[in-house]
């Protein structure tokens, strides 16, 4: 089936697409896909040193100084940092940037990642997807004339919710040529160090990320890799679009 070259990542927080896709987002468009990133908050609760409005003021800035870095458009749904609910008005946000977007291509949260936030964001996502080609949905836009493929990307480790270990990734993606560039996205995210460093005892964030890069390379033997999984579930096509796009990158792990 063909699908638009136009991919479609929604995350919860501005700095998850760099965090999870950077590396993979700077090879796909290097294969000139068009790219846009949606979050469904602005981290308004992410800030140490501001109120809630002037840290989403702040995270926009960032987030859309990151997305310029690959050419992608930013938008932000709007809703509240840590109070991500799945509801209609959500999914409908949802599919109204879908369709704006016209994705071919969805990269969402994992169903069970470790924050509550990404989990509904995967969940809105999935619902809102799933019915973005349905032209009785009152949206204002155009519907998308098929369902779009749909991935999910890491949570901050390979365990779930609960520490037991995650199904394993479909895919690795060898991003070790394009660490830089993932750490120059990653860099506009400058007010989430001090933040990280309070919530997470984490003193560098940055290399921390790249910390968990260099592990998911160490699994398949390359210096750096992000890893994701197809949804193979019943509702979506299974036509391995990223992994066909780059395809001189991918790794797929044999146990
Ligand atoms: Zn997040």
């Amino acid at each position: 089936m063909d699908f638009a070259r136009n991919i479609l990542i929604v995350q919860a927080h501005p700095d998850d697409a760099e965090a999870w896709c950077g590396g993979t987002l700077r090879l796909l468009k290097e294969k000139r896909f068009n790219i846009s990133i949606v979050t469904m908050t602005a981290g308004g609760m992410g800030g140490m040193s501001g109120s809630e409005e002037e840290t989403i003021a702040m995270r926009k800035k960032e987030a859309a100084n990151a997305a310029s870095l690959v050419d992608a458009d930013y938008y932000c749904l709007d809703q509240r940092d840590g109070y991500v609910f799945d509801s209609e008005e959500a999914r409908m946000k949802m599919v109204d940037v879908i369709r704006k977007v016209k994705a071919g291509v969805i990269i969402t949260h994992l169903p069970n990642d470790y924050h509550a936030d990404h989990r509904a964001t995967a969940v809105i996502c999935d619902a809102a997807a799933m019915i973005s080609s349905l032209p009785n949905v009152p949206s204002k836009e155009e519907p998308l004339p098929v369902t779009p493929l749909l991935y999910h990307s890491a949570p901050m480790s390979l365990s779930d919710p609960l520490g037991f270990p995650l199904a394993p990734p479909h895919f690795f993606v060898d991003i070790s040529g394009v660490i830089d560039g993932k750490l120059e996205m990653l860099g506009c995210h400058e007010s989430q160090k001090q933040l990280m460093k309070h919530m997470h005892k984490i003193d560098d964030f940055f290399g921390e990320m790249k910390k968990f890069s260099a592990e998911l390379g160490e699994m398949v033997g390359v210096e750096y890799a992000e890893c994701f999984w197809q949804h193979l579930g019943g509702g979506y096509q299974k036509d391995p679009l990223i992994q066909e796009t780059l395809k001189e990158k991918i790794i797929i792990k044999e146990d």
